[in-house]
């Protein structure tokens, strides 16, 4: 790093909202996994979340049946679930959650029309690939749904904004990238975009704007310029993130406590 451009590397890539977005939470992490492509070491959050996410594909794509997926998760939770474990309280409460959303799993209210749909797309000329949990349909209009393990919030409909609909609408840029990719594909816009918090067992749905989509956009063209530009690749150190949702952290130089 330092007197290395990796320019065109980066600008050779097919982009995705995971790949612009880790770069925001660690430069570092991005040049370990997209540059020398080190592999990462599980992680027990970011596995629990793919863990569910796999039950809820598999009902959708019929080969698990709604009643057996309680069953199905406690069964699989020790071998399915890598990483090392935090404190057991939390272990508890994860299973406790994800065993509590799959009792009462309702189907989503739209009619199938995807489901894990990987959609290659480009945003101003840059190559994008999406992998898109749920496309539906209601009332003749297009739904994009992402399962998340985070525990968002509706909005709240205040004057001024709260944390969580900052945090809802940071999340957001996810879906109007993935809204943009449904377009290419499907040749219309979505007309809402949803996520799926199995943990809080939230389900929100977010009206399309036409403003945030175009922010979105923008963003992502900003962030990969913004990487493309970069010679340094700091870290961003936070004992938190470090500790518990890098899956670099072991070897890192940089991590604290790790
Ligand atoms: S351990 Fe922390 S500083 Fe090191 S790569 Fe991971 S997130 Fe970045």
């Amino acid at each position: 790093m330092g007197d290395v451009s990796y320019r065109p590397l980066i600008e050779d890539m097919t982009w995705s909202y995971s790949r612009l977005n880790s770069f925001e939470s660690c430069p570092y992490a991005w040049y370990l996994r997209y540059i020398l492509e080190e592999k990462e070491e599980p992680m027990f959050y970011a596995s629990y979340g793919s863990f569910i996410h796999r039950l809820i594909e598999r009902y959708y794509s019929g080969d698990l049946p709604k009643e057996e997926m309680p069953t199905a998760f406690l069964l699989g939770f020790s071998s399915e679930v890598e990483g090392e474990r935090p404190p057991q309280s939390t272990v508890v409460k994860y299973i406790n959650a994800g065993r509590e959303y799959l009792e009462n799993f309702e189907p989503f209210p739209f009619e199938k029309r995807g489901v894990e749909e990987e959609i290659h797309f480009d945003v101003n000329g840059a190559n994008f690939v999406a992998f898109v949990d749920f496309i539906g349909e209601r009332d003749g209009k297009l739904a994009v749904i992402d399962n998340k393990s985070r525990e968002l919030k509706p909005r709240s409909g205040r004057k001024t904004p709260t944390l969580k609909d900052q945090e809802l609408d940071d999340m957001l840029r996810q879906l109007y990238l993935y809204a943009h990719a449904v377009k290419q594909k499907y040749g219309e816009l979505p007309s809402l975009l949803c996520f799926n918090c199995f943990k809080n067992r939230q389900f929100i749905e977010e009206p399309f704007d036409q403003k945030a989509y175009e922010e979105a956009l923008d963003w992502a063209g900003r962030t990969i310029e913004t990487i493309s530009a970069e010679e340094d690749f700091r870290p961003y150190i936070d004992y938190f993130h470090c500790r518990y949702l890098c899956g670099y952290h072991r070897d890192c130089c940089y991590a604290q406590g790790g």
